[in-house]
């Protein structure tokens, strides 16, 4: 082994931006380098997706400014939000910029930090488990098992004008990707869904909705293409959410350790049935 230094989180200096992924919930899901942010930051411009105990970990005197959306009030625009990062650096401040999840993953990181480039605003970026990596893990679904697939696509159900994304090429998606993740989809399942099946996607392909990942709330619903839409409707399946498409939902049957863990549920060790197929035959 080399001689290493002990690890000491970088100096958080006064008038710069850390731009940093909280993760999809779960406090214990914070880097170091977050849990630095939060102890050293003079103000916490965060989102609606930041867990509130994440945001407790904040130091008492941070200024905590809220830029998501609450009470069916317009959000700030991304330019306004931009526009008061580079205010707050250049009065000083040390400022946390906060996201849920990854701060590059369909949450307009790399949008915030071009306009601190461009305002000559020093930053540091700190990734974060994204929810639809590891809130999926906490629903006990792998994004990538070697039995099941060798590529994972990651997919926005939603443009920023709030429709089924234009420009997506469904019959690549829905026959080149064996495993999709949605993030943002539950508004526009139904048609996601037709769009899928009309691209040649099997309509009894397994799908996974899992709600409020990583966080006290959580809730999973197994269910197939053809029916997620409606299945949704009626379990009241609320935001936010990511949708998993693919065999690889099947293997929560095996390894979904918080079931097992807050329900005693049964885990199957042959969740594909893989071993059972080869005994069999
Ligand atoms: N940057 C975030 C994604 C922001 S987009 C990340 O990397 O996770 C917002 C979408 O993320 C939501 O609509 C939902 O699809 C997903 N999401 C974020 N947190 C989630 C959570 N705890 N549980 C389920 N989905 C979540």
């Amino acid at each position: 082994m080399t001689d290493s230094k002990p690890f000491a989180p970088p100096e958080f200096l006064p008038g710069w931006v850390w731009l940093v992924g909280a993760g999809p919930g779960d406090p214990g899901l914070l880097t170091l380098l977050a849990l630095h942010a939060l102890e050293h930051a003079d103000v916490v411009v965060y989102d609606a997706l930041v867990d509130e105990r994440v945001l407790a970990m904040a130091a008492p005197t941070a200024e905590r400014i809220y830029a998501g959306k609450r009470g069916g009030k317009p959000s700030p625009s991304q330019p306004d939000i931009s526009d008061r990062l580079v205010r707050l650096a250049r009065e000083g401040n040390r400022v946390l910029r906060l996201k849920g999840g990854d701060p590059f993953v369909f949450g307009r990181g790399g949008e915030e930090a071009l306009a601190l480039v461009a305002a000559g605003v020093k930053f540091r970026v700190v990734p974060g488990v994204s929810a639809g990596i590891g809130g999926l893990a906490y629903a006990g679904i792998p994004v990538t098992h070697r039995d099941v697939n060798s590529a994972v696509t990651f997919v926005t159900g939603h443009n920023a004008g709030g429709e089924v994304p234009d420009g997506l090429d469904w019959p690549a998606l829905a026959r080149g990707s064996p495993v999709l993740v949605f993030y943002m989809a539950l508004k526009h399942l139904a048609p996601i869904r037709d769009r899928l099946i009309a691209a040649g996607r099997k309509a009894d392909d397994p799908v996974a909705i899992v709600c409020k990942a990583a966080t006290e709330q959580q809730t999973v619903l197994e269910t197939t293409l053809a029916r997620c839409a409606e299945r949704a409707v009626e379990a009241g399946v609320e935001p936010p959410a990511i949708v998993v498409i693919g065999d690889a939902v099947r293997l929560r049957g095996g390894l979904d350790w918080l079931g097992a863990l807050e329900r005693g549920r049964v885990l199957d060790a042959d969740p594909l049935g893989l071993k059972r197929r080869q005994e069999a035959g």
